[in-house]
């Protein structure tokens, strides 16, 4: 029998770090503490920043107040004792010859200090120079001790110097040692099989190359683009993982294209009936993306495209019409909504203006039980129901359509690319639409929907009244009632949003139901108080929505629930409870509640006074602005772009090294290049692209159908 040896790994890049010399399964478990599990792991650890040791400073140099970098060996060291004994510091004298210096430690295992920095070792250390007793000192210092000759440690010194995220018993000198190791013995291993033409015009460097380089930095390149990875090198490695990002999605964006789909012509007589009932006429925006629609639906292949608009700027409407155009032809439609509070509401609201025109609509939540749902099935089956609305239960296996034509996902942000696919395989090759109310920074919208086509309604339905935020501490509630009250006496209507904590569901529950009743008793006595939250049944739910939208209810107290979509016109004013805890995206779906009747009003956030810098500038951030693009921003900033969207529910590659926001100008370079070529060799097929679409396929891997190749 063969014992298994590294060279057995057919893509070496795929070997266990333990294989490479020098390693072992100790280290390996130190790496794999980092995530390091194989050598191509290693190749993309990348150095956490880069120090310039290309000319140390000698120790007379080093100047207090800074932060410096000094070489020399141990004169002394141990145990210093100071405040009449009480304090033990551990202490090491450094010189050079032109001066020495003190290192102090303040804590730490002793023995492990006195067994490490014995006298006579060399050392590197850097940290702040401070001023004590006329001398020069460091405390805790990052320190590495040098072996050998310094002279011709080439590694370590006389260079730019990478500098790796340490865990304990992995340290950089070690680190440095074996990914130089790594390199020597990997990197010619590492593929990027970009096009040379595209090499060329983008000025790339060899892909190896840039790995050898971002680790240990040639002489000449310069510290400061290194630390703010800008480097040829990371350039040349951030440039593959979107270009091979870009090239999925633009041959994803291709295969649906060449899709055959549904043709839907119709003469628009059920729309122009919707139209005639309603008591407004479309914004120009709207009627701009309905024909963007139009012309998608009447092609055929299928639609794949996403409608982005403000919170309030009238999607609804859009998406019914866009319904109504493929029931005429004959087919179904489907509309999938995040939450049952949301789909009911649509449900509701759409019910309203699709009976007077005969159209047979129905809501399918999970709260659709027993007989009632095998009914439902039944008649989805039949075609008997022509527009299905929902929540998740919409795309459970037991639901088949008769025709689906047209499967319209409500604020997409609250799904995946999963989701979206799950739904569109109720049909074959229905159009699909996606809306959102979430502003993606364009940039971002190429990535993460890079494979839909955008529409945009960038205006709001006239009338719309500003919403005024302000925040306020806890001590001014008494205002924030005086403010309510105000309100409704006008005849308004406001809602009371309490926040739902993960920990504890139940607590904001009883937050939220406590709430509500002492509202009653002790605040409101005069006035109709509601109660809405997730747990409730359905039916309970619906009804207080309903009392709620015909002014029975005056105050509404919920929790999150009506984040997205709900609709009431006379609400004027809302009253966020705990808003340090919310999002921003969050607070302004809230915020979209309000102001969408003929009234001015008023966002009330209220928070504990004990907010975080990042509370406090989120709330900040709400009173200054009301335009969602704008917070999108903040917040991605905030939050990163990993958390914004989950990326890993969007269903795409993540990277190792780019990053969306920093690096977007790379990424409009790889689209530009990447879509240009999809458009010149749809399907890969030049003998000189077989590299290109394995590595494409690899890199995918199973994260998705790329329809037109492999
Ligand atoms: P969102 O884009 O947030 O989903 P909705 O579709 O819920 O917004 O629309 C918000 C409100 O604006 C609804 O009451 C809707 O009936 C109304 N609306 C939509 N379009 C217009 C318009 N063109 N003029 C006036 N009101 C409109
Ligand atoms: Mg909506």
């Amino acid at each position: 029998m063969q014992r298994s040896q590294p060279q057995h790994f057919r893509n070496r890049l795929l070997t266990p770090i333990q294989y490479v010399k020098g390693v072992g399964p100790k280290l390996a478990k130190l790496f794999e503490k980092k995530g390091i599990r194989t050598v191509e792991d290693a190749l993309y650890f990348l150095p956490r920043c880069y120090e310039d040791r290309r000319h140390l400073k000698k120790i007379s140099e080093l100047k207090v107040g800074k932060k410096e970098t000094g070489f020399g060996e141990i004169l002394l060291s141990g145990v210093a004792f100071y405040q009449n004994k009480r304090r033990r510091v551990f202490e090491a004298v450094v010189g050079d010859g032109s001066g020495t210096i003190t290192l102090k430690w303040f804590r730490g295992n002793e023995r492990y200090l006195r067994d490490r920095f014995k006298k006579g070792r060399k050392l590197i250390f850097s940290g702040e120079v401070r001023w004590f007793n006329y001398q020069r000192e460091i405390h805790h210092p990052d320190v590495e001790v040098v072996e050998g000759d310094v002279e011709k440690d080439y590694l370590n010194f006389k260079r730019i110097v990478p500098i790796y995220s340490e865990t304990e018993g992995l340290y950089q000198r070690t680190l440095r040692r074996l990914m130089k190791t790594i390199l020597d013995g990997y990197a010619d291993e590492l593929s990027s099989p970009i096009p040379q033409e595209i090499i060329e015009r983008q000025d790339l460097i060899h892909f190896s190359e840039a790995f050898r380089r971002v680790h240990f930095p040639p002489e000449g390149e310069s510290i400061d683009r290194l630390n703010l990875q800008r480097s040829d090198g990371h350039r040349r490695i951030i440039f593959d993982e979107f270009f091979f990002l870009e090239l999925g999605l633009a041959l994803r964006k291709r295969g649906v294209a060449l899709e055959t789909g549904i043709s839907f012509k119709a003469e628009g007589a059920l729309a122009q009936k919707l139209l005639n009932l309603l008591s407004f006429k479309l914004t120009r925006a709207q009627q701009r993306v309905l024909s963007e629609i139009q012309a998608d639906l009447e092609k055929a292949h299928p639609m794949n495209r996403l409608i982005q608009g403000d919170v309030g700027s009238g999607k609804t409407i859009v998406a019914l019409l866009t319904c109504l155009h493929v029931i005429e032809c004959g087919y179904q439609a489907a509309i999938m909504a995040p939450t049952e509070v949301l789909a009911e509401q649509h449900f509701l609201n759409l019910y309203r203006w699709l009976e007077p025109l005969g159209v047979q609509v129905a809501l399918l939540t999970s709260n659709v039980k027993g007989m009632g749902r095998e009914d439902l099935y039944q008649q989805i089956r039949d075609g008997d129901v022509q527009l299905v609305i929902g929540t998740h239960a919409v795309i459970q296996e037991a639901v088949a359509f008769h025709r689906l034509g047209l499967a319209i996902i409500d604020e997409q942000h609250k799904f995946g690319v999963i989701q979206r696919a799950l739904l569109k395989k109720k049909g074959e090759n229905p159009d699909v639409l996606v809306m959102t109310a979430t502003p993606i920074p364009r940039t971002l919208a190429m990535t993460i929907y890079g494979d839909l086509d955008v529409s945009i309604i960038d205006e709001m339905p006239p009338g719309r009244m500003p919403v005024e935020t302000k925040v306020f501490p806890e001590s001014g509630r008494a205002k924030v009632y005086r403010m309510v009250e105000e309100e409704v006496r006008k005849g308004r209507q406001a809602f009371i949003v309490y926040p739902l904590v993960e920990e504890s569901e139940k607590l904001d529950l009883k937050d939220a139901t406590r709430m509500a009743g002492h509202l009653k008793k002790d605040v409101f006595p005069e006035f109709q108080i509601g109660l809405l939250h997730g747990r409730m049944k359905s039916d309970e739910k619906e009804s207080v929505m309903m009392e709620f939208k015909e002014g029975k209810i005056q105050v509404l107290v919920s929790t999150t629930v009506v984040e997205v979509g709900i609709d009431i016109p006379n609400a004027s004013v809302m009253v966020v409870e705990h808003a340090e805890r919310f999002g921003l995206s969050q607070l302004h779906q809230l915020r979209g509640r309000i102001g969408r009747g003929h009234y001015p009003s008023k966002c009330i956030l209220l928070a504990q006074y004990r907010s975080s810098e990042e509370a406090k500038f989120r709330l900040r951030a709400m009173e200054r602005t009301t335009d969602g693009f704008k917070i999108a921003e903040e917040d991605l900033e905030i939050r990163g772009p990993g958390e914004f969207f989950g990326i890993r529910q969007s269903g795409l590659p993540d990277f190792r090294v780019a990053h969306i926001l920093r690096d977007t100008a790379i990424l409009i370079e790889a689209r530009k290049e990447a879509f240009r070529l999809v458009q010149e060799d749809p399907g890969l097929v030049q003998p000189s692209h077989a590299g290109l679409k394995q590595a494409l396929i690899k890199r995918w891997e199973g994260r998705m159908e790329l329809a037109t190749i492999g």
